[in-house]
């Protein structure tokens, strides 16, 4: 019977771009779910940005844009890391989407129903400067954990303790700086430490299957009393306090849920989002029998997806997770990857330099094991297991025999002789064991199986020496079996290597003349007179130039601060070059300022209407108060951005941007400088 599998990745928090770690646990989950899909398993592969909590609304309001406009950019920028690296989810939704509202509030109210949600008044921490009561990420201090200075309220990111924010120590508001007050409010609690609860994570954890060995032993720290009945799970608080970026919790005005709350129930939004499109009924889906839910994760939510995820599941009536799967972190060249600084890789970087998409999924397949354990990016090792395995030992199968096959056959195979088919049967028998291996995430030992049959399949071809026979009379039908069987071989080890290089995979298909391989069809050989396409290169080595560039660029931190004898023209080095048609891509027309006023509530923005030419005014919000009045603008020229996005913003929409100069440090006084062209110009000209 084929299964039937719904499968996530973990949702990436919306404040920023993707990183190589993100991209990793993507790559491991496509490969997996591709594998399944080669086996016949019908697959729903699903993600989402997730929207809420207050570290969205901080990065919002640095950008002076609402939290959704915010989301919504980012959410624009996945899809190109996504289709680069080959990542085919289903669908890619949002925690903020009415599904996710609609399905968080459901299963709090189930989880109310069973008696499982408790209200408490709390002593929470209250910014007295800011005036208002602090949420976890407004809320630094020492870990109590493991001591770690600069850590959030819930979270430890250094040893992955979650704890309340007033167990914190030496606290302080991440807003005002100031030492936080304790004042009390009404919170809302998910009844963990129930003997219910208790009961059924024991059970869940343990259960074969549901989550690795090294995990398990991971998780009884926090769910096992000791001895004298101390630790085990706490209650969860789940509720926050207005305001905050979030879900409303039902008949409980100005209370929301804590983001971690709905983040998970994100990917049953994200499946129900999916098959509401299709016209799929949700609910009888996720009543299937046999349908398998299974997690990829990394190793710093584990706390989330074993213990809170699935007894908020559980408890409130559904189906609770079949499998979470939890990678490791990623270093690179055996760094450890920075939180501010990102790795050593940016992932759109490595795209838009041109390096193979499918050799960092090779390599990152290569160092995968399906446990939880930190594997290590090496620029050395990457090139060297790129180069000598995929395109020394695998695509050099195929380019040695092809050509004599379409020079001198047509094109066409012959049965192969007898050695020729001992070696394809040894090829065949090992499917059942490669197979078991993907299906156990061991990539790594998939892959080093396969490269060991590319080298029997090598071995062959150095004894049988096409390359002699093609000189020698009379040894044709020798020629066209040898070069036969390699062509058969390759497709073979292409039906094993499939999942891991999906590109690469099309391009042999079409090469061999063939309908996209299925894991049933390393059963069978084709068969003799079946006619291939003439070889065309399938893959390049890795090219040692562009592996340097990738590691060139100075990380994020550096740029924005450059040492202080460095020489950076106008406080900021100059951006990475750019074509022509990219500059082509921006609109710059010259406007007349009309009128200029300022705006009520904002200490930065001017409002100006601007005359594009274009027979309508225009409204843009520039933040150029600290250097202008109003009344020095209007009737001036100057410089927009005519096909900016229309900007939603606190104060109205802004349909453009306004050219302005300063140094990167320098916008609080009067170091900004509005751009205005030479007498002469009209509104409306284009600026080139
Ligand atoms: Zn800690």
């Amino acid at each position: 019977m084929s299964r039937t599998l719904f499968v996530t990745t973990a949702l990436p928090y919306a404040n920023g771009l993707f990183h190589i770690g993100h991209i990793m646990e993507y790559i491991q989950a496509d490969i997996w779910v591709r594998f399944q899909r080669m086996q016949g398993a019908e697959v729903n592969f699903v993600c989402a940005d997730d929207a809420h909590g207050a570290a969205i609304t901080i990065a919002a309001d640095k950008e002076g844009i609402t939290p959704q406009a915010f989301v919504a950019k980012i959410a624009a920028s996945r899809a190109q890391y996504l289709d680069g690296f080959h990542i085919a989810f289903d669908n890619w939704h949002s925690t903020d989407g009415p599904e996710n509202h609609q399905l968080a509030q459901e299963i709090y109210r189930d989880l109310r129903t069973a008696g499982l949600i408790e209200t408490r008044s709390v002593e929470q921490f209250y910014d007295p400067e800011k005036r208002m009561f602090l949420a976890d990420r407004f809320i630094k201090g020492e870990c109590p954990n493991c001591h770690a200075k600069d850590q959030y309220g819930d979270n430890c990111e250094v040893c992955g303790a979650v704890y309340a924010p007033t167990a914190l120590i030496e606290p302080y508001s991440a807003l005002s700086g100031a030492k936080p007050e304790l004042r009390s409010s009404d919170h809302f609690f998910f009844k963990l430490s129930d003997p219910r609860c208790e009961a059924y994570l024991q059970e869940w954890t343990t259960a074969p299957g549901h989550v690795q060995p090294e995990v398990q032993n991971k998780i009884r720290e926090w769910l096992y009393k000791d001895a004298e009945g101390k630790g085990g799970l706490g209650d969860w608080d789940i509720s926050r306090d207005a305001p905050y970026f979030g879900i409303e919790i039902p008949d409980a005005p100005g209370k929301y849920f804590y983001v971690w709350l709905d983040a998970p129930v994100g990917y049953l939004a994200s499946l129900k989002n999916l098959l509401d499109r299709r016209g799929e009924d949700y609910a009888a889906y996720m009543a299937r029998p046999g349908l398998e839910q299974v997690h990829f994760i990394g190793k710093d939510i584990i706390t989330f997806h074993t213990l809170f995820w699935p007894a908020m599941l559980h408890f409130s009536g559904r189906k609770a997770p079949d499998a979470v799967y939890v990678h490791g972190h990623l270093t690179v060249n055996g760094e450890k990857m920075s939180k501010s600084r990102g790795t050593g890789i940016d992932p759109l970087r490595y795209l838009s330099l041109g390096l193979n998409p499918e050799h960092l999924r090779y390599y990152l397949a290569a160092k995968l094991s399906g446990r939880n354990e930190d594997i290590d990016f090496n620029s050395e090792d990457f090139a060297a297991r790129v180069n000598s395995d995929l395109v020394g030992k695998y695509i050099n199968i195929a380019s040695r025999a092809a050509g004599f096959l379409s020079k001198r056959f047509g094109g066409q195979l012959a049965a192969p002789d007898a050695e020729g088919a001992a070696l394809l049967q040894s090829l065949q028998a090992a499917a059942p064991a490669i197979a078991a291996l993907y299906d156990g995430r061991d990539t790594s030992r998939a892959l080093r199986d396969v490269m060991a049959l590319a080298d029997k399949v090598n071995e062959y071809v150095d004894q049988n020496k096409p390359w002699d026979l093609a000189k020698q009379q009379g040894m044709d039908e020798r020629l066209q079996a040898v070069c036969s069987t390699c062509i058969q071989a390759f497709r073979l080890l292409t039906i094993y290597l499939k999942p891991v290089l999906p590109a690469l995979a099309a391009r042999v298909e079409a090469f061999l003349s063939i309908a996209p391989l299925q894991s049933a069809d390393a059963a069978a050989l084709l068969p003799a007179g079946h006619a291939i396409a003439p070889y065309q290169h399938l893959m390049q080595r890795v090219d040692p130039k562009l592996l340097e560039q990738l590691f060139d660029a100075p990380a994020p931190a550096a740029l924005a601060a450059p040492a202080a004898d460095a020489h950076v023209p106008g406080g900021e080095p100059i951006a990475a070059t750019i074509g022509i048609d990219d500059f082509a891509k921006i609109d710059l027309r010259i406007a007349r300022i009309v009128n200029c006023e300022e705006v009520e509530g904002s200490t930065k923005l001017l409002r100006l209407t601007l005359d594009v030419g274009e027979g309508r005014h225009r409204n843009v919000f520039s933040g150029i108060k600290s250097a202008y009045k109003p009344e020095d603008l209007v009737g001036k020229l100057t410089v927009v951005v005519a096909n900016l996005a229309p900007r939603k913003m606190k104060f109205g929409v802004s349909e453009g941007m306004v050219l302005a100069a300063s140094h990167a440090d320098d916008k609080t006084d009067a170091g900004i400088y509005v751009l205005e062209p030479w007498e002469g110009a009209q509104p409306g000209m284009r600026v080139r």
